[in-house]
C-alpha cells in the first residue's frame, strides 16, 4: 500500500517552519538596505498573526512585544531568531542550543563537513 501523508500536527508544523524562519535569517543580506528591513520586519508581524497554531502564535506575539525582531543585519536577526526560538525551546522544556552556533546550523554547516 502507498503511505498516505497526514496533516503536520505543531511539532512537525514548528520544525517546518524553523528551518524556514532560521533560513531566512541564513539568506537575509549583512548589508539590507532601509526597505529589506522594513519588510523583515512587516513580515515577522504578520507571521505571528497567522502562524497556524494559535497558542504558539499568542506566546510569539508576547515574545516579539517584550523583544522587537532585530533586523539591522544578517547576524543581528540570526541572533534574535536563535534566542527566539530558545524560548519556545525553554517553555517546552528542550534544550537551549548555542546561538553563537546559528550559522553553522543553517548557513555554513558544521567544521566537520557533515552536511556536505
Ligand atoms: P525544533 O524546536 O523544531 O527545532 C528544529 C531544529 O532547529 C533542531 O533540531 C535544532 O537543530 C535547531 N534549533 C533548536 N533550537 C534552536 C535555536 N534556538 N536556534 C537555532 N536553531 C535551533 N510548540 C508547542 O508545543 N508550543 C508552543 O507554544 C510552540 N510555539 C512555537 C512558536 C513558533 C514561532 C514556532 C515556529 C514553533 C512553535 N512550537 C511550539 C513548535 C516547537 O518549537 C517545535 O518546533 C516542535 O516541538 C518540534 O521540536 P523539535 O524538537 O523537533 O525541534
Amino acid at each position: 500500500p502507498v503511505a498516505k501523508d497526514c496533516p503536520p500536527d505543531v511539532e512537525e508544523l514548528g520544525r517546518s517552519t524553523w528551518t524556514f524562519l532560521h533560513s531566512v535569517a541564513a539568506m537575509y543580506p549583512e548589508h539590507p538596505t532601509d526597505d529589506q528591513q522594513q519588510e523583515l520586519k512587516t513580515f515577522m508581524v504578520i507571521f505571528s498573526k497567522i502562524y497556524p497554531c494559535w497558542f504558539c502564535a499568542k506566546g510569539f506575539q508576547k515574545f516579539m512585544k517584550k523583544n522587537e525582531p532585530k533586523v539591522t543585519n544578517q547576524e543581528e536577526f540570526g541572533r534574535w531568531l536563535c534566542d527566539a526560538h530558545n524560548a519556545v525551546n525553554e517553555k517546552l522544556g528542550k534544550p537551549k542550543f548555542d546561538c553563537n552556533l546559528w550559522k553553522k546550523r543553517w548557513k555554513d554547516g558544521w567544521d566537520d563537513g557533515r552536511c556536505d
